[in-house]
């Protein structure tokens, strides 16, 4: 799903449900769903406030909130403190690489990995639902190996 009909789903699921479709809602929708990172709650603030729309932190937890439970975003826990939130897409399960440094989020999928968390749970008469996995580490930026501007924090 691309983002402009990501966020029609997102007004059409607002207005279902009986919930104000409000521009600042919009707003927050349009930063979450077409992103292609994993944003904080302050990432939001901070984007919106660039583009000259000042939008309450309390808004934003809302609003993030109402989307994770419509399904069209997925909220993230790296351990950090505070959650972070990217647009749910078609494709299987991923996982994480963090940098503890700066943030930085890369995404893998890893079918040998998929398929031991499958035995792993087997081996203890458990039937996989899912697993979560993220792996903190330096990246190469970081550790000044590689020369690219240094990964923004969403
Ligand atoms: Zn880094
Ligand atoms: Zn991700």
């Amino acid at each position: 799903m691309d983002c402009a009909s990501a966020i029609e789903s997102f007004l059409a699921y607002l207005r279902d449900h009986n919930l104000p479709v409000t521009a600042q809602r919009q707003a927050i929708a349009e930063v979450v769903l077409c992103s292609d990172r994993h944003v904080s709650a302050d990432d939001i603030e901070r984007e919106l406030w660039a583009r000259g729309a000042a939008v309450g932190t309390a808004t934003i937890y809302r609003t993030l909130d109402v989307m994770v439970r419509s399904g069209l975003v997925v909220e993230r826990d790296f351990g950090e403190g505070f959650r972070r939130f990217e647009p749910a897409r078609d494709e299987p399960n991923h996982e994480h690489v963090i940098c503890t440094v700066c943030g930085r989020v890369v995404e893998f999928r890893d079918e040998r990995l998929d398929r031991m968390t499958m035995l792993i749970a087997e081996q203890h008469d458990f039937v996989r639902s899912r697993h979560k996995l993220v792996i903190e580490g330096v990246c190469g930026v970081c550790r000044g190996t590689r020369n690219e501007e240094r990964g923004s924090a969403i």
